[in-house]
């Protein structure tokens, strides 16, 4: 069976290591030695100058709208992981749903400007597969109509955009170290800011509001992470050069067998990036070749994942709008097996079906 995806692990006596620390120091979780260590190398890995970790990338995306302090309409991407959107609802903002652009499939921000009203306050856009979004038209906009920037960076590991981590932009950028993605603590993300101010006000929130053994700053929640994620992020981490190499390796093999021989296509990656190959999607011409392919990889015990399906308009909580792009892309978008252990035999093999499948029916 080949997976859509499979969590990397550490060679098992390098995690043992910290975790061995970890009993000596009877300190298990609450600003840890660990934790401390695993925000030196991130931040020197990915060249920020600051970074919390936290204990996922939802309550990332949560505390960002919190510091903030948005109220009202924030405008966003429908075609994400749920997360992007049940943040905002869950912070008591409404989602104002921007169509996608076609190429990219992030925000497009040709379209922000005619969902701006007088209750906008922010633009929270996820740079999809760890695609950069447009983030200068973005900024612009921002600026000229006041309003804040959020990046869902999920899955961003890596990725730079014009020299830079491109967890460097916006207001707040958040990043996510699950299990699944590129790099993982196994639960586990990130914010990350250029502001010293906002910085100072999440590193409160992340751990109740405590400024003081007995005194509170602002209302928190328990946003922190334990010694046992970061030591898996530690254990992980010097293997983050090799994971990104084989991620690109893998998709330029699927590229050649199968990009020009059948009507798919791939998401244009940004000018100005370094990607990260977080994904390998491919958007089909119609649903009905996606379901033939989907169906008869998962006859020969391979999985792929619809990602991101269906549109995030149709989640029972949001008022219905339309986005007719993304409801078009996100029933012909999927995303075959993408993992380090996944070999180059196993990627010919994948394509030898995809190609069968839609050549002879
Ligand atoms: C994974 C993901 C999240 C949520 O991250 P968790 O760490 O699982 O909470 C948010 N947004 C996007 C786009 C994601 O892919």
């Amino acid at each position: 069976m080949i997976n859509v995806t499979e969590p990397f692990l550490p060679k098992r006596e390098e995690y043992e290591k910290y975790i061995d620390q970890i009993w000596s120091r009877k300190w298990l979780t609450n600003n840890g030695p660990l934790v401390n260590e695993l925000e030196l190398q991130l931040k020197d890995y990915l060249q920020l100058d600051h970074l919390l970790y936290l204990t996922n990338g939802t309550i990332a995306i949560q505390l960002a709208i919190k510091v903030l302090e948005l109220q009202g309409e924030i405008i966003t991407t429908p075609f994400s992981f749920v997360a992007t959107t049940s943040s905002i609802v869950w912070e008591h903002c409404k989602p104002v749903f921007v169509d996608i652009d076609e190429e990219t499939l992030n925000l497009d921000p040709r379209k922000i400007e005619g969902a701006i009203t007088e209750k906008t306050t922010a633009i929270l856009a996820t740079h999809v597969y760890g695609n950069p979004c447009d983030i200068d038209a973005i900024a612009k906009i921002a600026a000229r109509h006041k309003l804040k920037v959020i990046y869902d960076a999920a899955h961003c590991f890596g990725t730079k955009y014009k020299g830079k981590s491109v967890l460097t932009y916006g207001d707040v950028s958040t990043i996510s170290f699950h299990a699944t993605k590129l790099y993982h603590t196994t639960e586990g993300g990130a914010v990350v800011t250029p502001s010293a101010e906002l910085l100072k006000k999440m590193s409160l929130l992340r751990n109740f509001g405590f400024n003081g053994p007995y005194t509170f700053a602002s209302v928190g929640i328990n946003g922190k992470n334990s010694e046992f994620h970061a030591a898996m992020g530690l254990a992980n981490l010097p293997y983050a050069n090799d994971i990104l190499r084989k991620r690109r390796e893998d998709s330029l093999q699927y590229d050649d067998m199968l990009l020009g021989k059948i009507p798919v296509r791939r998401p244009k990656i940004t000018d100005g990036s370094v990607y990260n190959y977080s994904y390998y999607t491919l958007v089909f011409e119609t649903e009905e070749q996606l379901l033939k392919v989907h169906k008869s990889l998962e006859v020969n015990g391979i999985f792929t994942r619809r990602y991101f399906y269906p549109s995030l308009t149709t989640l029972p909580y949001v008022k219905a709008s339309e986005v007719l792009v993304t409801v078009d892309v996100a029933a012909r978008v999927l995303c075959l097996p993408l993992y380090y252990s996944l070999n180059k035999a196993e990627i010919d093999m994948i394509s030898r079906y995809i190609l069968r499948t839609l050549k002879y029916g």
